[in-house]
């Protein structure tokens, strides 16, 4: 269960939340975006205006001329070193901040990351390209997770970004004191299925750190543990990872549930792994029976619960990879 004494911290673009701070003095909010304030703590910024750009201003485009240039679309003036100056003061400022993530306007040119329309000096658009501000974000912030609203539509890429905000934040808050050794131990047996299930690599680096923290100085431990446990979680969902998990944990079972029980567990396995199912079907079932023969190691793994169930990010059926 997560029990963490305050919301994660996610910095949203503002005229996702509904403040008029676009070009044209309009917002561009977003519902699930907006929604999110129930289990996150939300704060936002726009670039644009916080780099004294006013409210209305001119619409602005990247254009590649040499180098990538960000020019009014009316007047042709030249923003660049505007927007560039305010994203390195900015940018400093986050780092002294405690974020758990990022949620950035799609195809803008200053918040945008993978969606952002490259223009030629003709005019015409060639490609896409992250926006200014949010070419800084994701060279600076290798950690904590940064995502463009509109591939939040995607359940695959949600469930991603909102547990790895969640792990995150996990991570922060136990590191927060100098943990023990044996504080450590006890922190990354609770996580240890939830790196199992995205990347075996990861968990075994992870699982030799722990088991040696000595080799490391404290602050170097907590910077390569932080470091490596995000990439895995980085890692690319797998259908096969997951069931490989699930059938680990069936193991510590197995021998004690009855055939018709073991008979229903199967089958509703090899439905999961059919895809006809949602993951939040077959881990319903073993939960059960985790719960019914009290096994501890497998009732406190964030495995089952990397964030709150309210937020029903594992009932869709998901796509083998
Ligand atoms: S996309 Fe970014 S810069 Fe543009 S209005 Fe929204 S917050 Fe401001």
């Amino acid at each position: 269960m997560i029990a963490l004494s305050e919301k994660p911290r996610i910095i949203v673009s503002a005229c996702l939340l509904g403040n008029l701070v676009r070009f044209n003095g309009q917002h561009s909010r977003d519902r699930f975006v907006d929604s999110l304030s129930e289990f996150f703590e939300l704060d936002t910024t726009c670039p644009e205006v916080e780099a004294g750009m006013g409210i209305p201003r001119e619409p602005i485009r990247i254009v590649q001329n040499g180098t990538a240039r960000v020019v009014g679309v009316q007047t042709s003036k030249d923003y660049t070193d505007l927007l560039e100056d305010f994203s390195s003061r900015k940018i400093n400022a986050f780092r002294r901040q405690a974020i758990d993530g990022f949620i950035m306007k799609q195809k803008s040119p200053s918040c945008g990351l993978f969606s952002v329309k490259n223009y030629l000096p003709n005019g015409h658009p060639q490609g896409r390209r992250a926006g200014i501000f949010g070419e800084h974000l994701m060279a600076s912030f290798q950690n904590q997770p940064i995502e463009e609203e509109g591939r939040l539509n995607d359940p695959l890429l949600r469930e991603s970004f909102l547990m790895r905000v969640y792990a995150h934040h996990r991570l922060r808050s136990f590191f927060r004191s100098e943990p023990s050794a044996g504080e450590i131990v006890e922190f990354h047996s609770k996580e240890k299925l939830l790196l199992l299930a995205h990347c075996q690599k990861m968990y075994r680096h992870l699982g030799q750190m722990v088991s040696n923290p000595k080799g490391y100085k404290p602050a170097d431990f907590k910077e390569e543990y932080v470091r490596c446990f995000m990439e895995a979680l980085r890692s690319k969902y797998s259908h096969k990872s997951y069931i490989n998990v699930i059938q680990h944990c069936f193991g510590y079972v197995k021998s004690d549930v009855t055939p018709d029980t073991k008979r229903h567990f199967m089958k509703v396995l090899s439905e999961y792994s059919q895809q006809m199912i949602p993951l939040s079907s077959i881990l319903g079932v073993l939960e059960s029976l985790i719960e019914q023969y009290q096994v501890e190691y497998l009732k406190q793994q964030t495995f089952f619960s990397p964030y709150p169930r309210e937020l029903k990010l594992r009932n869709f059926t998901m796509g083998a990879t």
